[in-house]
């Protein structure tokens, strides 16, 4: 049976980020790594995007970068600038392209479909999989997203909308996201913050239809793309595997009070480069207790008053936007976040501490 130095389960954002990492660096000259994937072609089927709070590798996958951006409710709307820090959306397709095409010049790294065509008793290994079903019980961000194209031009592309609370709450948290390519093409996912079990919420299809129409009064368009998701917003128990190391998604790289997952992967896929050669020793990257005490609050409190939340998330963006920026990228500092917790209603969120 074949052997390899490295193994990487899943070969998505994570199992590809990391590869890419490893080879830039050159840490696949003389080890080799086989990535365990099933898929059988890669195209585009996500639009991932963040705000640019470091550098990564894929500058050259962004569909587009901006500086300005709004989030609303059905009374408030406010406007949010910042030059620092773009918020960026990447084209997953151009990514497994750029990876890809890289990947595939060196003799050392291999694509197989199944983990039991290899001998893994002695290799390092990375997994991006959950290994177990994920309770649908539990709170998901859940969302469909559709490119659309119209005759004219209609969108500002200068600005875009994070979150728009006017819509139809159903008992639950819901809004619109709204992604302006250029002046006649834009992205827009209907977001829903929710158990999955509720099927009647997963009418995506009709929300964004409605949306389109009686939102932003646009009668006339196709749609080029189609993408889909739920992202856990929980840490599901993994099997505890000192071999394994987990990354992705599975390895708790989503920001659980936003499903913001991208560029932590990057940043994990840095740190597991840098200390590749002692990575079973060193501690375990996380993205701070700080925020995982502080998101698994803001959860309950969302869970608990989801009919509270528009207001919640709208007065979180009084800040300034650095302040918000690098609170929801995981960057802030002391004083920030005693900014942002002080924009929360205090009764509420002190309840939720104890219950
Ligand atoms: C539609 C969508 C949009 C998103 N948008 C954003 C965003 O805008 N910003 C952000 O920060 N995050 C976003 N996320 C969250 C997160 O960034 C992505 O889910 C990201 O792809 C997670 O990377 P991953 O490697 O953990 O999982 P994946 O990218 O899903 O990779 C897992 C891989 O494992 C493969 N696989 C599955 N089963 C097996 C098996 N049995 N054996 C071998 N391989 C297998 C899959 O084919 C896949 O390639 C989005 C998620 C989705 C679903």
């Amino acid at each position: 049976m074949k052997e390899f130095n490295y193994i990487i389960i899943g070969g998505g954002c994570a199992g590809l980020s990391l590869a890419y990492e490893l080879e830039i660096n050159d840490k696949l000259k003389d080890k080799t790594l086989a990535i365990i994937e099933t898929r059988e072609e890669y195209k585009r089927d996500k639009t991932w995007s963040f705000w640019k709070v470091f550098n990564h590798n894929f500058d050259d996958c962004v569909i587009k970068s901006w500086n300005n951006f709004t989030i609303n409710t059905s009374e408030n709307s406010h406007e949010l600038t910042n030059k620092k820090f773009p918020y960026q959306s990447i084209n997953s397709g151009k990514f497994y392209k750029k990876i890809n095409s890289r990947l595939s010049k060196n003799p050392n790294v291999f694509f197989l479909k199944s983990l039991k065509e290899i001998n893994s008793e002695n290799s390092i290994i990375f997994n991006s999989l959950f290994n177990r079903k994920l309770d649908k019980s539990e709170l998901w961000q859940h969302f469909q997203g559709i490119e659309i194209e119209t005759p004219t031009n209609i969108f500002d592309e200068e600005i875009f909308n994070l979150m728009d609370f006017n819509c139809d709450q159903r008992n639950d948290v819901h809004f619109f996201y709204t992604l302006p390519f250029n002046k006649n093409k834009a992205l827009i996912e209907t977001t829903w913050l929710s158990n999955l079990e509720d099927e009647s919420l997963k009418d995506y299809d009709l929300q964004l239809e409605n949306y389109i129409k009686n939102n932003l009064g646009i009668k006339n368009y196709k749609i080029n793309f189609t993408e889909k998701g739920a992202i856990p917003l929980f840490y599901p128990l993994l099997e505890n595997d000192n071999k394994v190391i987990n990354i992705g998604s599975a390895g708790g790289m989503t920001r659980l009070s936003t499903g913001y997952t991208f560029l932590n992967i990057q940043e994990h896929s840095k740190y597991i480069v840098k200390n590749i050669e002692k990575i079973n020793k060193v501690k375990k990257f996380n993205l701070g207790k700080k925020y995982q005490f502080l998101d698994r609050i803001f959860l309950k409190v969302l869970e608990k008053h989801p009919e509270k939340m528009p207001k919640i998330f709208f007065n979180m963006f009084k800040s300034s936007s650095n302040t918000i920026i690098k609170f929801l990228s995981n960057k802030s500092n002391l004083v920030e976040d005693i900014s942002i917790i002080g924009k929360m209603p205090k009764l509420i969120f002190l309840k939720a501490l104890f219950y």
